[in-house]
């Protein structure tokens, strides 16, 4: 556990000041980046790890495909610049940096919930008394959902198929405890790599070893991790791992995803097999004995939706001149200032009475961080009637989520000052309370 590792200090008095917000925004090496983005007018907008903004670089290469497909039409398949045909995998190269990867271990394909499937569908290989599967009692609900119906189709149960580590705060899972359920009747495990709600990073390197060491496939959703914290999936041996690219990344709604899959599994034969994941060169024979791509690309199932997968090259030109690094150390700093400036300010104590429920420790946190109240929801609604985008998660979690290509610090010193005037002036109370359709 990385619990003796130093927080980051405190901000002093000083730096509480809107000037020196300013101050930090002058020096923000990245600020640059903001430009390029199309914000919404008069809003402040944190729930880029819901739904990412629109890039200039996106709009552009949406409206070049657009205009391709109604100029080369069918031909576009090879002609277009960048082929359909191989897009998939052009796109996957481009995200390998990202995710720590060879170019062919990564490729855009699918969705979230769609590629975890085709993963589990793989390397889900139940065998006599090892047939259960380890995820955590914190996951997302789509990949719960996934997993259950993958033991009901193998004929198993998933009351007793399905082991979901327990937290031990309600907020966060201690990778002790996800070790000590990696038993002789596991068969497989999916992680989080960032918890989409409290925003803990674990420790991806320490649990793909430990899987390793015992034989267990462990994959990673990655939703909450990609574009937010660099991977090292090649160096960590990380067996599979999946995303989406409609949050940091910052691909549009419902954009096409991605997944990674180890160099030493190419080759495997895919769970869910489909002719994209055919070897390229000989697609189009249309044989039907199996021949697998020799890379990622195998996992590929069905035709891309092209308009869905194409903003996501406009938008990695801004991941790779930032560089993932640069992008990280900003994270951390936005997420350590907007702490302190809670904890500064007196909103994590009585009256206000917000708790962050994100570690403080950087290499346990991910990109966003998880404020709890009990009064959540209204005050959530509260930020949105002042113009400032925040998310809502059951039951009681006000996600913020500085986005370094396009978040400022002052932006984040505008929205404590928003949090403090909504409770002193009881803003919140006329409020309707509980959630909206879409939360
Ligand atoms: C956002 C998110 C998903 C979304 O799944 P889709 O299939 O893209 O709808 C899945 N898992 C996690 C952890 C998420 O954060």
């Amino acid at each position: 556990m990385a619990a003796s590792s130093p927080v980051e200090p405190a901000i002093t008095e000083r730096e509480v000041s809107e000037t020196a917000a300013l101050a930090l925004d002058a020096a923000d090496l990245l600020a640059r980046f903001r430009e390029r983005f199309y914000l919404p007018p008069e809003r402040i907008y944190l729930d880029g790890n819901s739904l990412g903004l629109l890039s200039r670089d996106a709009e552009t290469e949406t409206l070049a495909a657009l205009e391709q497909w109604k100029t080369l039409a069918i031909d576009g398949w090879l002609g277009a610049d960048p082929p359909w045909f191989t897009l998939g995998e052009e796109l996957g190269s481009l995200v390998a940096p990202l995710v720590g990867a060879a170019p062919e271990a990564v490729v855009v394909t699918g969705t979230t919930t769609v590629n975890q499937h085709a993963l589990t569908a793989t390397f889900y290989r139940p065998d006599g008394a090892r047939r259960k599967i380890v995820a955590t009692a914190l996951d997302f609900s789509s990949d719960v959902y996934a997993l259950g119906s993958l033991i009901r189709l193998h004929g198993g149960d998933p009351e007793r198929d399905l082991v979901l580590v327990p937290s031990r705060d309600g907020r966060t899972i201690d990778e002790d405890d996800i070790i000590a359920a990696l038993g002789d009747d596991i068969a497989l495990a999916l992680l989080p790599a960032v918890l989409y709600r409290s925003g803990q990073l674990l420790d991806v390197a320490r649990l793909a070893a430990a899987a390793r060491t015992r034989g267990i496939p462990m994959g990673f959703d990655c939703a909450h991790s990609i574009g937010a914290v660099p991977h090292h999936f090649d160096e960590w041996g990380v067996d599979w791992a999946f995303w989406c690219s409609y949050k940091y990344l910052n691909a549009g709604p419902g954009a096409t995803g991605g997944l990674y899959v180890n160099r030493r599994h190419w080759g495997a034969a895919p769970g869910l097999a489909g002719w994209w994941g055919f070897e390229k060169t000989r697609q189009f024979d249309m044989v039907h004995a199996w021949q697998g791509a020799p890379s990622a690309g195998a996992w590929q199932i069905s035709t891309p939706p092209l308009l869905a997968a194409v903003p996501l090259r406009g938008s990695l030109r801004l991941f790779h001149e930032a560089g993932m690094d640069a992008l990280r150390t900003k994270s951390l700093a936005q997420t350590a200032y907007l702490a302190s400036l809670l904890d500064a300010s007196g909103l994590t104590a009585p009256p206000y009475a917000f708790a962050i429920g994100t570690p403080r420790q950087p290499e346990r946190r991910g990109g966003h961080l998880a404020v709890a109240h009990e009064d959540a929801p209204r005050i959530a609604r509260a930020l949105k009637t002042r113009g400032i985008v925040p998310d809502f998660r059951a039951p009681n979690v006000i996600r913020l989520a500085p986005a370094p290509l396009y978040t400022t610090y002052h932006e984040l010193w505008r929205t404590v000052q928003a949090l403090q005037a909504i409770v002193d002036r009881g803003e919140h109370l006329h409020l309707a309370e509980g959630r909206d359709l879409v939360a």
